[in-house]
């Protein structure tokens, strides 16, 4: 017997979120190649990926370096964008400079450092995206509003890192109208930063519960997990 594959699942379910991307971007007056679909490919196996990736997907996002680096090495195919979206502790800050094409999740000055230099000479600059803090929750990632600037001009110092843009997770449980203001938020950041630093044009912000807002208040990169791969097993792995 064949291994079992969720390759019928995940087609759909792909379709299914280009659909969403398609209606929101509608709604809001963009255009779909203003957004960038990131399937968040956490914990689950490479042959969901390359699933997503024989229909055409080619950006995948995952948290967890073991069971990213799994993936990696056993992919054959070189035409696939791995972005790290999970915490990034400085010891594992070389590998991930050394693996991953983009970092969404920087928040510290000293973990910049780390992954500026360790990026292998052969490969482009790193892309890396700020983590903003932006419900100023306790014990959260994420630089506050108040130190993004500071932490901005340090890190487009760096050769090796490409700074492109931001990144926020809003608190979990909160009305439409305080996540909306959160992503709002990020927006005019955004903008204010950009006229000083033109690279500075993403906003990744949007996951499978509120890509609709996230839309609607100008996020380029909506990262997606449960709706195109299913649900996940509670525990990490
Ligand atoms: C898991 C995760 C996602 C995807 O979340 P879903 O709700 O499964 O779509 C997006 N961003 C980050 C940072 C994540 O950790």
């Amino acid at each position: 017997m064949p291994p079992p594959t969720n390759q019928q699942a995940i087609t759909v379910a792909l379709m299914q979120t280009h659909k969403r991307i398609q209606e929101a971007c509608q709604a809001s007056a963009r255009t779909t190649d203003e957004v960038m679909l990131l399937a968040v490919s956490k914990t689950k196996p490479l042959s969901d990926v390359m699933a997503a990736y024989d229909q055409g997907q080619r950006h995948f996002g995952e948290n967890y370096l073991q069971d990213a680096l799994e993936k990696i090495e056993h992919c054959t195919v070189e035409d696939i964008g791995w972005h790290f979206i999970g915490t990034i502790q400085s010891k594992k800050a070389k590998t991930i400079t050394s693996k991953f094409d983009w970092v969404h999740t920087l928040d510290r000055h000293k973990v910049a450092l780390l992954l500026n230099q360790h990026r292998p000479p052969h490969l482009p600059p790193l892309k890396v995206l700020i983590q903003v803090n932006i419900s100023n929750e306790v014990n959260k990632s994420g630089v506050a509003l108040a130190q993004l600037e500071d932490l901005v001009a340090q890190v487009s110092q760096l050769p090796n890192l490409l700074l492109c843009g931001l990144m926020c997770i809003p608190a979990a449980g909160q009305t439409e109208h305080m996540q909306r203001a959160a992503f709002t938020q990020m927006a005019a950041a955004r903008d204010r930063l950009k006229q000083t630093y033109p690279l500075i044009t993403h906003l990744s912000m949007g996951m499978s519960g509120d890509l609709g807002y996230a839309i609607a208040c100008g996020s380029s990169i909506v990262r997606i997990g449960t709706d195109i791969f299913g649900a996940r097993s509670t525990s990490s792995p």
